[in-house]
């Protein structure tokens, strides 16, 4: 673990260098106030910080202070290591947001033990902060195919129709439902009808752009926006992709299994509303249906 120090004295930087290193620490050594603040500006800094108080330049308390004052999901926390030691001057570098104080000439176990809940808490921080990603992730995505869920992709929808109403644009709803999908299942089994949906996910998303998005809008059924010029409905972008997931042999553990997929189209602007736009694609996904499946139906715009 790397940890910042920040002490103006040649022999006490050089003493308390040697002994983290004992330790099994990695320490970045700093001269002065200014050199530490350099140091924790950048984005790789150590977390956990040795700060003397008394410095040239700017003081410990100040590196302190101007630390809380940044608002990060991953503070740093700061052991300030100082000659002072009167009861006001713990208070005051406690309340500076220093987590900890230590007065010198210090007790090195004493020292090792302090580090060590440093330690502890900055990992603590750490695996609450996954912790945190991870249910962020799991309210966002589908379980099975790891795309977006109903919920983040019509959110994303959204914020899309907002996007292009500020900048004057355009976008298009597509909602693509899997051909005779219930077939797979009865013939081959559940199972393999997921790994068909996941195989057709991929499909789909190695030939979006990167800033088109798919979601998974219900079973076998899934939200495609495209966003951008007027032109994108004309270059065919959904005919590429039927045309792609028909051209596509899917391997699954019962052999390769064919399908394909129908989509209707609900083109929008800034002034679509949602409720409308789904309700257009869904009726145009019905005449795509109708028509005989594995093709493309567009709705007229919203
Ligand atoms: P159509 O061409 O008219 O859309 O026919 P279809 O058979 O695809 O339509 P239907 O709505 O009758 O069937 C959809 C099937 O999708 C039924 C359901 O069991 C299956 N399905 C929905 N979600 C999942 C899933 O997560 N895994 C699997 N394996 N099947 C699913
Ligand atoms: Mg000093
Ligand atoms: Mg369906
Ligand atoms: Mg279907």
């Amino acid at each position: 673990m790397r940890i910042l120090i920040a002490e103006d004295d040649f022999t006490s930087r050089n003493i308390l260098t040697a002994i983290l290193k004992k330790w099994g620490y990695d320490p970045l050594t700093t001269v002065d106030g200014n050199a530490a603040w350099d140091a924790l500006q950048q984005p790789d800094a150590p977390k956990l910080v040795l700060l003397d108080w008394n410095m040239p330049g700017m003081e410990g308390l100040e590196v302190c202070r101007r630390l809380r004052e940044i608002d990060s999901p991953s503070p740093s926390y700061v052991i300030l290591l100082t000659g002072r030691g009167e009861k006001g001057d713990i208070v005051q570098g406690l309340e500076a947001g220093a987590n900890d104080y230590i007065s010198k000439p210090y007790d090195k176990e004493e020292l090792q033990a302090r580090i060590g809940v440093g330690k502890r808490m900055l990992e603590l921080q750490c695996s609450l902060l996954e912790a945190r990603d991870a249910l962020a992730h799991q309210a966002t995505h589908d379980p099975l195919t790891g795309i977006l869920n109903r919920r983040a992709i019509l959110d994303r929808l959204n914020k899309e129709l907002l996007r292009v109403s500020r900048e004057d644009g355009r976008l298009s709803v597509g909602i693509c439902d899997l051909d005779h999908f219930k077939k797979v299942n009865d013939t081959y089994g559940h199972q393999v009808g997921d790994e068909v949906l996941v195989a057709f996910t991929q499909c789909i998303q190695a030939h979006l752009r990167e800033y088109d998005s798919v979601g998974r809008y219900g079973g076998e059924e899934f939200l495609i926006i495209v966003a951008g010029s007027e032109g994108q409905i004309q270059e065919g972008i959904y005919e590429r992709l039927v045309t792609e997931v028909a051209d596509t042999e899917i391997k699954t553990k019962a052999g390769p299994i064919s399908i394909t997929v129908s989509i209707g189209v609900a083109p929008g602007t800034g002034q679509s509303a949602i409720d409308a736009l789904l309700a257009a694609a869904d009726a145009a996904l019905y005449q795509a249906k109708a028509e005989g499946r594995n093709r493309v139906a567009y709705a007229i715009q919203q």
